[in-house]
């Protein structure tokens, strides 16, 4: 084992098209200041509600979007700073798997090519062995050669899950982002992705960022959980710890509205009320407060700390430090 990623202080703001306030422009923060890691082999979950940030996070990581600051260092280099073969070089060992199969992968092509061309757009297979390094790839998702020349539409939502699957492990990368990959899918569909997933991952070793807003679904899949809130992450903690002993109040109301078999174990749980505040006007203070049902009076205007609860357990909140209590 070891560190594969470490992401640190990742920032990146989209300007608002015409929304000029009092004369200046205005920013949605996606992503403030967002540091996670990774070790080789393991899966870490990214939770949120939709319009969190996690897919630009993961979009960032792979560079098909520029950071405005921050760092990923992936396999020992800075990602963020890399250009042309260097780049493609780290980027043959990311790969992504996104959430809506029927639109990431192209109508035109068949299944061969689709499932070959990070081969062929890497330099690294050419002519017959294409085919047969797609053919293999897919076998290895429960998918036989007679779909190398057919085109995607001739596939279900589940299989043409498994050929963006196929597609991202055909180079043989270290790191694979799956961005909402089951989240299109019926259940019992979900269920076979999920351990095609695991199954691929103790075979070939690779990682996976796993990025969902159902925290049933991350859990059965993650060792560790990030969750995230308007752009930044609230609480990191093994999969375990995070459900047992939650220390951020968001994570706790996201912990509520999952069914659980005994309802008496859901009494002293939050529910989440109001709206989810915009990422361009982000609160003074915590940026959950407005929503928050431990909110104090310093969390109004004090930005909270990130505090360590124990190891690989982190929150940021007033609650766990002492001297911003009130
Ligand atoms: Fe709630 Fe305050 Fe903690 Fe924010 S810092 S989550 S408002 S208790
Ligand atoms: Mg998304």
């Amino acid at each position: 084992s070891g560190e594969l990623l470490r992401v640190e202080n990742l920032c990146k703001a989209f300007p608002l098209g015409g929304g000029f306030l009092e004369g200046k422009k205005r920013w949605l923060k996606a992503v403030d200041r967002v540091s996670l890691h990774l070790e080789k082999g393991e899966t870490l979950g990214l939770v949120g509600e939709s319009g969190s940030g996690k897919s630009t996070v993961g979009n960032l990581i792979l560079r098909l979007l520029d950071a405005d600051s921050g760092s990923v260092r992936f396999e020992g280099v800075d990602v963020t700073r890399l250009k042309g073969a260097e780049l493609t070089r780290a980027r043959a060992r990311m790969q992504v798997v996104f959430q809506d199969p029927q639109s990431s992968l192209d109508p035109r092509m068949t299944v061969g090519n689709i499932v070959s061309l990070p081969l062929k757009i890497l330099g690294l297979a050419k002519g017959g062995e294409l085919r047969e390094r797609a053919a293999a790839s897919l076998a290895e998702v429960g998918l036989g050669p007679e779909c190398l020349d057919r085109y995607p539409h001739e596939f279900s939502g589940g299989q043409r899950q498994r050929i963006g699957l196929a597609r991202a492990l055909v180079a043989d990368p270290a790191f694979v982002v799956m961005d909402e990959p089951t989240s299109a899918l019926d259940v019992s569909v979900q269920a076979q992705i999920l351990n095609l997933m695991g199954d691929l991952q103790a075979r070939r070793g690779h990682a996976y960022l796993f990025i969902s807003h159902d925290l049933t679904v991350v859990r059965h899949v993650s060792r560790r959980i990030a969750v995230m809130y308007l752009g930044a992450i609230v609480e990191t903690a093994p999969t375990e710890k995070l459900f047992e002993t939650p220390g951020h109040p968001y994570t706790r109301a996201l912990l509520a509205s999952v069914p659980v078999p005994d309802p008496a174990q859901r009494r002293n749980l939050a529910r989440l009320t109001g709206d989810v505040p915009s990422p361009v006007d982000l609160p003074p203070g915590c940026r959950f407060h407005p929503r928050c049902p431990e909110a104090m009076p310093c969390c109004a205007s004090v930005e909270p700390p990130r505090v360590e609860l124990s190891p690989g357990h982190m929150a940021v909140c007033h609650l766990h430090n002492q001297r911003n209590t009130p």
